[in-house]
């Protein structure tokens, strides 16, 4: 039978999470709650994000009458990108971050992330891929395409590319 792409087997997959800058002050409650939520952190990283990097990780937007405003916003701080592990992580992360506009998030779901540490339909926290695609394309942006070779194939991985 065919394969989904970008599917992980067993119900396990990765996810890139990213805590935006206006949330970047509350990290580690954040991942706190990630935790609690069976999502394992396997890699973190915080940087600061230059305009050309926001207007790419956005592209899909680009053409949005929001989005030089999204791009000042992204670079205004640091931001912490995360991989996250755990059953079905993509969709887990997604749930707990709650809506697109933190507004309506703390209209229908009080305990979501975005209600809890944003303020409105730009300013909401925090990022989660909307896809197992994505959430390849997303990783290997912050962490580089090693972070896509399983743990067992590095080394083979780390030869290959130093010939
Ligand atoms: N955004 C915005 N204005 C809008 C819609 C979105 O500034 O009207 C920003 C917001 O920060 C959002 C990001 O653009 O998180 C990406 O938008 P998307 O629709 O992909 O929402 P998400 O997947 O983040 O929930």
């Amino acid at each position: 039978g065919e394969r989904a792409p970008c599917a992980r087997s067993g119900g396990r997959q990765r996810t890139l999470a990213m805590i935006k800058p206006d949330a970047a002050a509350s990290e580690e409650e954040i991942v706190a709650l990630a935790h609690r939520h069976g999502l394992r952190v396997v890699a973190r990283r915080r940087l600061n994000l230059s305009p050309a990097e926001v207007r790419l990780f956005y592209r899909e937007h680009r053409a949005r009458p929001f989005f030089p405003s999204l791009v000042s916003f992204m670079t205004s701080g640091p931001v912490v990108a995360l991989v996250l592990e755990g059953e079905d992580a993509v969709p887990a992360w997604r749930e707990l971050m709650g809506p697109t506009n933190s507004q309506t998030a703390r209209a229908v779901a009080r305990a979501s992330i975005r209600a809890q540490y944003g303020t409105d339909g730009q300013r909401n926290a925090v990022h989660g891929s909307d896809s197992p695609c994505s959430a390849q394309r997303e990783v290997s942006f912050f962490f580089g395409a090693r972070s896509l070779v399983p743990i067992q194939l590095r080394l083979i991985f780390d030869r290959m590319v130093a010939m």
